[in-house]
Formats: structure tokens, sequence, C-alpha cells
């Protein structure tokens, strides 16, 4: 079994720390990867965190995973040594449940095997993308296209699949209003994704610091949701909105932005529960909804989208000392638009 040099959490409120962890012997079907950049999500902040549930220990999180092969199965077909490849938030699934056949992995009705913190179908816990290689199936691993340079990709794919999904699903495109609640990591790549998808995008973001970032990046409007006065003005004007916010908020005030008909979709995760009165539903026929990642055919098409369309991530590139800093950055939205780890540095 390969031993790698990773960065991982021991606990859920100590600092992550240099370690090293095993890789499994690469089997017929798996691919082995020599990571070059991982990103840092805000989910992998609330998993060593113990936000949504008690972890083993230790952890390396990161499932933005960027790099190139480095060896393959003998009955590898899909991916080559020298590709240049991506591996996101989940690496194994049964497949061949419903879900599973129609390509939709991430809904897998045995529950899809996460990259890190899941007890793999080996019986051991995955760990991810903090790290300097990795071994996945041939099946969970996408082409990253040559237009794409690898540490602007690396948050694609999880931030980009988990906005493109629920954009191509509800239908943003020409003629329709979307809105983006938070300017951070998920909500920078909704912009420049319902933008290029032809919607006309706004951002709701906390304050207006961000504004000429949210205007470059292709929306058309920014408003401030601490002032109580944009909750009024926008009341019944979109009908989408994506909710990237990672906290807990009086979500029926966003609900009656929505216009007739529309649909609120969740995908920031914020631990706590959010009460939702029937009036912000009912009056206006209007839908909350959520969703997760997207499948592993969609997350190719939207790599390819993003090739097609010149959109990477708006990125920092860090050393794997400064992740402890990035995480209290991350926290306290201060991120433009998203911290990437070059795995060089482990
Ligand atoms: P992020 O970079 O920290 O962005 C979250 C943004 O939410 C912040 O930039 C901030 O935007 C806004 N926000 C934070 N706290 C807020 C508060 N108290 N009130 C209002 N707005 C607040 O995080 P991320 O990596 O984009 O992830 C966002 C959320 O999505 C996390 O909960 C993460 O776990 C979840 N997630 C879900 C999926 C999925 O499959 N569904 C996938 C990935 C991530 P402003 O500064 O603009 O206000
Ligand atoms: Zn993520």
């Amino acid at each position: 079994m390969p031993t790698v040099k990773a960065y991982a959490a021991t606990s859920p409120t100590g600092p992550l720390t240099p370690t090293t962890i095993e890789r499994r012997d690469p089997g017929p079907n798996d691919v082995l990867i020599d990571i070059k950049f991982a990103g840092i999500c805000h989910s992998d902040i609330h998993t060593v965190r113990g936000d949504w549930g008690p972890q083993s220990y230790p952890l390396a999180p990161g499932h933005e995973i960027a790099g190139i092969v480095t060896a393959v199965g003998h009955a590898v077909t899909r991916h080559a040594v020298g590709d240049r490849v991506g591996v996101g938030c989940m690496v194994n699934s049964c497949g061949e449940c419903i879900h599973c056949r129609a390509g939709e992995e991430q809904y897998c009705l045995a529950g899809h095997t996460g990259t890190y913190g899941a007890t793999d179908r080996d019986g051991t816990i995955t760990q991810g993308g903090y790290s300097t290689h990795i071994v996945v199936s041939e099946n969970f691993v996408v082409s990253i296209p040559d237009g794409l340079a690898l540490d602007v990709a690396a948050p694609l794919l999880c931030a980009g699949i988990t906005t493109y999904s629920p954009l191509r699903h509800w239908g943003a495109g020409p003629g329709k209003k979307v809105a983006v609640v938070g300017m951070g990591g998920l909500g920078h790549m909704g912009v420049k994704l319902a933008a290029a998808m032809g919607a006309e995008v706004t951002v709701l973001s906390q304050t207006l610091n961000k504004r000429d970032d949210g205007l470059s990046l292709g929306a058309q409007r920014y408003f401030a949701t601490g002032d109580p006065e944009t909750f009024t003005r926008l009341a019944g004007s979109f009908d989408l909105i994506i909710s990237t916010i990672s906290a807990a908020v009086d979500i029926n005030a966003y609900l009656k932005l929505l216009s007739l008909n529309g649909t609120l979709v969740l995908v920031g995760a914020p631990p706590e529960a959010l009460p939702v009165q029937a009036f912000s539903l009912s009056m206006g026929r209007r839908s909350f909804a959520g969703s997760t990642i997207g499948g592993i055919r969609e997350t190719q098409d939207m790599l390819n989208f993003c090739a097609e369309h010149g959109l990477g991530a708006d990125i920092e590139v860090i050393s794997a000392g400064q992740i402890n800093e990035a995480y209290e950055r991350v926290l306290a939205s201060d991120v433009r638009y998203r911290f990437v780890i070059d795995t060089a540095t482990l």
C-alpha cells in the first residue's frame, strides 16, 4: 500500500497538521492520481468540525481535486497515464440503482461514497485531496479539458458542479431571473455559470463589499441583504434563487423574493434547521428545493462548458502551512473566491 503525504484534522477542534495516509494499491479499474491542486470547500470545514455529525479522525479533507494520472489498472479504458483529471465529492456508488443508471450517482439509493470521511466499499474510511496522491475508480474520475488550468479547475469539481446542476435542472437561461445568494466559493461560480447560460443574474450578499467583483463576473445587479430595504424592493422578483449560505438565516425572507411559481434551491448546508412559514410558499405557489453536487456525466458536461466559455474559479493559491488560516478566513467570508492548496507544499 502506498503511503503518501497529507494534511489532516485529528479532532473537531484542533488544527489540521501534516501526516501520512495509506492509499490502496490500484486495482484493475483504478486510477492513481498525482494530485497537483486541492480546493478548500466550506464543506471541508463543516465536516472536520463535526457540524454535520461525528467523524473518525485523522481526517484528510478535500474534494476539489485536480491532478495527473500516473498509473492505471489493466482494465481501465477511460483514462491513461499523463491525462489531466479531476475528482470531486464522491468516489463510489452502487452502480446499479435507478439513479446510478441514470448518471445521478450523487443520489445513489445505497448512498454514494464521499471522497473523505466515508466508509468505502472495502470498509476503510476514505481520505480526501489534501494529499499528494489518491487512488479512485475510473468511473469517478473526470477529464479536465486542455483549455482549463489545473489550479482554476480544481474548485469546479465541487463549487462548479454544485451550482451548475441546479441551474441546469431549473432551466437557467435567457429570460430567467436568477439570484445567487452568498458570494463565496459556490456563489461566485454560480454567478459565472448562470451568466454564461444567458440568465439575468442578481447577487444577494451580506454587504456591498464584493459588488465590483460580482458585476465583473457577470451579474447585472448586486444588493446587500444587510439592508432591510433590499427585501422590500426585490419582493416577488426571481424565477430561481440559489442559496449558497453556509449558516442559518430566516429563509422566509428569501422565499418572498420569488415570483409566481419560483423556486429557491438550497445548496448551502447549514447544520441548523431552517423553519419555513406556510404562507412564504403558498402565496405565490413557490417551491423550496435542495440539490447536491451532480452526477459524473454532468460533472464532465460542466467542465466542458467551462472550457468552452473560458470559466475557471477565481482562486488564491496557498501552501499547506496556510490551511488553518484559510479556514478562519472562509468562516469570516474573507475569501476571493476559493483557496486552492498547492500540494507540492505538502
Ligand atoms: P463560502 O465560500 O464560505 O461561501 C458561503 C457564503 O455564504 C459566504 O461567502 C457569505 O457570502 C455567505 N454567508 C456566510 N455566512 C452567512 C450568514 N451568517 N448570513 C448570510 N450569508 C452568509 O462557502 P462555500 O464553499 O461556497 O459553501 C457554501 C455552503 O454550501 C456550505 O454550507 C457548504 O457546506 C455547502 N455546500 C453544499 C454542497 C452541495 O452539494 N449541496 C456542495 C458544496 C458546498 P457573502 O459574503 O456574499 O454574504
Ligand atoms: Zn464541496
